[in-house]
């Protein structure tokens, strides 16, 4: 049994912020992630650019400058995709210079520890075998909501027909003639090829044979190095990973999807003839799954008008409802949703009717729509670093993190630097 002042599941955006955070407040931190890397997407899943943006000074600025790339380019008109491959190290050694987190690689939890309705610790599947964790405060930072789904948390997956966005995997391209290869960013562009809008052309492709209808959306993101691309196009339809079985089906028509896309921009695209596939994320990446439901339940349209909170912690957050179409290709709805800069409240954290448990990341209770846009990297980083400073406190104060005293929360952050507030 190994005791801790905060556990934290999950090294994603998310995770890595919440341990951090957690750490720099003095907590204990056991910072537990099932791959032997750390960063989630920002690593295993191959994921970039960083998206959407938040308040100023947030953990999300010192991450991009750790990688290397712009801040606040919230759309990634200018946004170029990291090094992957200098993440997994950097994102490392920031982790090792922190003094009070310690971190289990390749430990996956499979239970939780519960006392009533008060999650007490985790249950995890190491090289060692079983190991337990306990702690007074307990961060879900699975993207998935393992936690929180273990604990009996209610959940929600998807639209109301249960569809959730495609899954993807994002791959790297290298050789690109930066003279005349085009860059994409995806619904939003209209940049053209041949006179014709480039992503009208690419549909025109699937309607001649060259690709499948559903990846007739090539994104084509600058990266930080010059003549790379990162391609976010490869799409499987009507998957929920949450089912075992269903993960490596999707998983292998991605890879083939790799291939064919790899071969139809060498064939068919100007500055793209001299291509090759340098990397790919080493799991499905997942945009959608659960969602728990907390305190309170955000939706797109306070999103779009910018909505504020009283017991806002995560202030100015950007990015448009990103609804991949979880029936085709591009977006599903025909007009893009723009939102104002946003406030997320801190009952989004809390999963109804659970204690000493919290959520932060893609999994935080919002609706569908909602959840499209907060989902982001940047937006993540955030809700990441205050939820861990909220999960110091509530184990220094020995209370659970319901009972904590939100205004005293907010006077933390802004103290150390954190917009807040108008
Ligand atoms: C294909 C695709 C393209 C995207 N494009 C962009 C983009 O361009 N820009 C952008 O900003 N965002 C993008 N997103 C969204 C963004 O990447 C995610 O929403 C974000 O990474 C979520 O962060 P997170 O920390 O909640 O989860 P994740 O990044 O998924 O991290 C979760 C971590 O938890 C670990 N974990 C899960 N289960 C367990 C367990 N049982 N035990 C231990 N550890 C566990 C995982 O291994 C992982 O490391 C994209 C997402 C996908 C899938």
């Amino acid at each position: 049994m190994k005791q801790y002042d905060v556990i934290v599941v999950g090294a994603g955006p998310a995770g890595l912020c919440a341990a951090v955070a957690a750490s720099r407040q003095g907590a204990r931190v056991s910072l537990i992630e099932r791959y032997g890397i750390l960063g989630g997407n920002l690593t295993s899943g191959y994921v970039g650019p960083i998206l959407g943006s938040v308040g100023k000074g947030t953990m999300r600025d010192e991450v991009c400058a750790i990688l290397g790339v712009k801040e606040n380019d919230w759309i990634g008109e200018q946004g170029n995709a990291h090094n992957f491959e200098q993440a997994k190290l950097s994102l490392a050694e920031w982790i090792a210079s922190e003094k009070n987190i310690d971190i289990y690689l390749q430990t996956s939890i499979f239970d939780v520890l519960k006392n009533g309705n008060r999650v007490e610790g985790v249950m995890c599947a190491s090289n060692e075998g079983p190991l337990y964790f306990k702690a007074p405060v307990v961060i879900d930072c699975t993207g998935d909501g393992i936690v929180a789904f273990l604990a009996g948390a209610e959940v929600e997956k998807g639209r109301e027909d249960g569809l959730m966005q495609p899954v993807t995997l994002e791959f790297t391209i290298d050789g690109v003639d930066e003279s005349r290869g085009l860059i994409c960013i995806g619904d939003v562009d209209n940049v053209q090829l041949n006179g014709v809008r480039f992503l009208d052309w690419c549909k025109g492709m699937a309607d001649k044979g060259k690709i499948p209808q559903k990846i007739a959306a090539l994104r084509l993101h600058p990266c930080v190095e010059k003549g790379r691309r990162q391609v976010n196009t490869t799409q499987v339809n009507g998957v929920d990973i949450t089912r075992i079985e269903q993960i490596f089906p999707a998983d292998l028509e991605l890879r083939q999807q790799i291939r064919l896309l790899t071969e139809f921009l060498r064939e068919n695209v100007p500055g793209y003839e001299n291509i090759t596939c340098i990397g790919s994320g080493c799991t499905t990446g997942v945009r959608e799954t659960r969602r728990v439901v907390g305190d309170y339940i955000i939706d797109a349209d306070e999103l779009a008008n910018g909505c504020r909170f009283a017991d806002v912690i995560v202030h100015k957050a950007l990015f448009i409802v990103d609804i991949h179409n979880p029936e085709g290709a591009g977006q599903a709805e025909e007009k893009i949703q723009y939102c104002q800069p946003y406030d997320l409240p801190y009952r989004c954290f809390l999963p109804k009717g659970i204690e000493g448990l919290m959520v932060a990341g893609r999994c935080i209770s919002g609706t569908h729509r909602a959840h499209a846009s907060y989902r982001v990297m940047s937006i993540c980083m955030a809700m990441g670093e205050a939820v861990g400073i909220a999960a110091a406190m509530s184990a220094q104060q020995s209370c659970t993190p319901r009972e904590l005293d939100v205004t005293a929360l907010q006077s933390l952050m802004s103290g150390i630097g954190i917009e807040l507030f108008d």
